[in-house]
């Protein structure tokens, strides 16, 4: 469903991505853990076109792109099939909830104002907001404004949503409300790839861990293949140094 082949990428003479390769199939959860600078928000920019690679190829669906000189109606098409959650939410301040979900569907989409009200409610009452449509980000705590981010991208219909540290910028006490509708999105069959330092929604939700370092994929795996049994020396100092005294994992 998705293939990244060989992504590229280097901002001046700093070499961010250097070779990177990553399968997902239709209705995987894919996480992608790794140190702070080892490329995952540029992997994900790049992947989505928000960020031109210098070299790599994507397939998504039946269409391929080469990422470094896909043409303008190509990043269009595959704007249509990908959906992106940023850390930082990225609402528009001066837009109400449901105002933030229905713009990329009237504007981006092209669908008719009434029926993407309609799909607007419907995302936003899928996260948990059935009574904030009218609510602007600055009346919203960091996690309902999270949740309209994801609502925001599941009004799209895409065949895939990234998320990029979709909790990092949140208060402890509010990194579970917004875990749980990941969760329950993914549950319903969603394709993500998420970047998070989470390592109990990849333990529980992922079908498939990811780890990166340097700007390459040192290893990949299940979760029971990266918390239990990772190969690499790298992996192995990474989780020794992030995971939790408590986690455990259970079969
Ligand atoms: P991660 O998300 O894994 O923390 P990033 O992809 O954000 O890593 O960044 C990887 C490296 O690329 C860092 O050294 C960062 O400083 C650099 N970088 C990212 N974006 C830019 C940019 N727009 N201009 C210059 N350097 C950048
Ligand atoms: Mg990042």
């Amino acid at each position: 469903m998705l293939e990244i082949k060989d992504i590229y990428k280097s901002f001046g003479k700093t070499e961010v991505l250097k070779g990177v390769d990553i399968t997902i199939d239709k209705g995987d959860v894919v996480v992608i853990l790794g140190p702070s600078g080892s490329g995952k928000t540029t992997l994900l920019r790049c992947i989505n076109f928000l960020e031109k690679a210098d070299k790599g190829h994507a397939l998504f669906g039946d269409i391929e792109v080469n990422l470094k000189t896909a043409s303008k109606k190509q990043i269009h098409k595959i704007r249509q099939r990908v959906a992106f959650v940023f850390q930082n939410y990225s609402l528009f301040n001066n837009k109400t909830a449901l105002e933030n979900v229905t713009e990329g569907l009237v504007i981006g989409r092209k669908i008719p104002k009434a029926k993407a009200v309609e799909i607007g409610k419907k995302s936003l009452d899928k996260v948990g907001l059935s009574d904030k449509y009218d609510a602007y980000p600055s009346e919203l705590s960091g996690g309902q404004q999270q949740r309209v981010g994801i609502a925001r991208a599941v009004s799209l219909n895409p065949d895939i949503i990234l998320f990029d540290e979709p909790t990092s910028a949140l208060d402890p006490e509010l990194v579970g409300e917004v875990l749980t509708v990941m969760k329950n999105i993914a549950q319903e069959g969603t394709t993500m790839l998420v970047v998070t330092h989470e390592m109990s929604f990849a333990k529980d939700v992922a079908n498939k861990v990811i780890f990166m370092d340097g700007g390459v994929v040192v290893e990949e795996g299940t979760p029971k293949d990266i918390f239990v049994h990772p190969k690499k020396e790298r992996t192995q100092q990474f989780l020794k140094r992030v995971l939790p005294e408590d986690f455990t994992y259970h079969i």
